[in-house]
């Protein structure tokens, strides 16, 4: 008798340690699921402009950017468009966003508003042809803009904070350790499509500051913030 009890009762601590056991599983399951639902990681925007492309990596480059799920922002160059109104249908189909950087890579500040004009709307034109949807946002080359143009041409300026230097580098290590550590919250990094060191450099970019949390977006999403 007195057998059996030990028995029973043996068979009850080790029910309560599996119930206990089981709970606590269950628990701490609960407790991580919390934590996702009530604290999401803060995402934290950049965005990625690429200027002077189309060019012959630009393709590729596109499609390594939507494969990490990420929106970019084209600023193109007329004269460079010619005869690529496939790679800027491609940039659009991966959801990027297209934006203009005149048609000569001039100073726009240095013409006539005439001709600055010209060259704006010439790139324009061919952007609205191919894309169906007239460009909002304007890089003028070398940042350099005025009052005047902003008063006469309708469109958004965007500059840039972080210049990778990349046209300059040509190469993706020192791209990347010129970008290692400076890439902050809001920032809008510049960046040329016309380069292989640049694609190389802006892919290994992404996959590490997504590692931390960063989210990438064009520059209607950051302006619009
Ligand atoms: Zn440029």
């Amino acid at each position: 008798m007195q057998k059996y009890l030990w028995k029973k009762s043996g068979l009850v601590v080790i029910g309560m340690l599996y119930l206990f056991l089981a709970w606590k599983g269950k628990r701490m399951i609960m407790v991580s699921g919390q934590e996702l639902v009530e604290e999401p990681q803060e995402a934290r925007k950049v965005a990625l402009t690429f200027d002077d492309g189309p060019s012959e990596y630009t393709v590729e480059l596109s499609r390594g950017l939507k494969e990490r799920r990420v929106q970019a922002t084209f600023f193109l160059l007329g004269e460079n468009m010619e005869g690529r109104r496939k790679m800027v249908e491609e940039l659009v189909k991966d959801g990027h966003l297209i934006g203009n950087h005149s048609y000569h890579h001039v100073q726009l500040n240095k013409l006539s508003i005439k001709e600055a004009a010209r060259e704006i709307e010439k790139t324009n034109r061919l952007i609205r042809e191919w894309t169906g949807k007239a460009p909002v946002y304007i890089r003028p080359p070398y940042g350099a803009w005025s009052q005047e143009l902003e008063k006469v041409v309708d469109m958004i300026p965007v500059f840039w904070n972080v210049d990778s230097l990349d046209w300059k580098l040509q190469n993706k290590e020192q791209v990347l350790s010129c970008l290692s550590g400076q890439v902050e919250e809001g920032d809008v990094i510049l960046m040329h499509d016309g380069y292989r060191s640049s694609v190389d450099a802006a892919f290994a970019l992404v996959d590490h500051l997504q590692k931390q949390g960063f989210v990438f977006v064009n520059v209607e999403e950051m302006v619009l913030e």
